[in-house]
């Protein structure tokens, strides 16, 4: 299955406690949500534009839920029910719009800032535990986390959503990144590995003058 574009991307931040003490903040209460917009998708081997208006965007491995039926107000139990597999997920984000701006938008909505691939792999419910999540810059491992380490789980995670929004059919949901993320330039590859999944593989380009990387 590969993956379609979904109606919409929702995230978790600071859901591994390492990544959280790395920015000095605390973990939350209870999941941190926010949104990319489905234009920011981008598939396998496509390239993550570094946009004009940053200097320093930053890679965030992640492991990507894909929602195959319609949920809302879902138990923890209908929730894993409603997840039709994983996918790796980049949540490219330009740090220093996400320092100097309220709300992260901006910072995380940008053409290109959504990663995901190359295949969504079925979810096995009994070994979510032992899913691993490494990300690699130019071949070197600068992430490495278990679904364990997780702050709110899988089902946690997606019965919460529910209850704000109706969950459908090919959205996209990324779980948190953990700790070791840093910065891309212009030339880097950077890869997403889920073992179950397979490994995604971005370019990074400038942007040029012309206008964005999208067709
Ligand atoms: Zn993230």
């Amino acid at each position: 299955m590969a993956i379609a574009r979904p109606g919409k991307i929702v995230c978790v931040g600071r859901n591994y406690q390492e990544h959280a003490a790395e920015f000095g903040d605390a973990v939350p209460k209870q999941p941190l949500l926010f949104l990319k917009p489905a234009t920011a998708l981008i598939g396998d081997g496509d390239a993550v534009v570094l946009p004009f208006e940053s200097r320093r965007v930053d890679y965030e491995g992640e492991i990507g839920l894909v929602i195959g039926r319609r949920i809302r107000r879902a138990s923890e139990a209908q929730a894993l029910a409603a997840i039709a597999g994983v996918t790796c997920v980049n949540d490219v984000t330009a740090r220093d719009l996400q320092r100097s701006e309220e709300q992260w938008t901006r910072a995380k909505g940008f053409d290109t800032f959504c990663p995901a691939g190359p295949r969504v792999a079925p979810l096995e419910p009994d070994r979510l535990g032992e899913l691993e999540i490494r990300c690699r810059v130019n071949g070197v491992e600068r992430q490495h986390g278990h679904a364990r380490e997780m702050v709110f789980g899988f089902a946690a995670l997606v019965a919460f959503i529910s209850q704000a929004m109706t969950l459908e059919p090919g959205d996209l949901i990324a779980t948190g990144t953990p700790a070791g993320v840093g910065p891309l330039k212009a030339g880097d590859v950077v890869e997403v590995e889920i073992p179950a999944v397979g490994v995604l593989r971005n370019p990074v380009v400038a942007e040029s003058p012309g206008g964005t990387a999208r067709p």
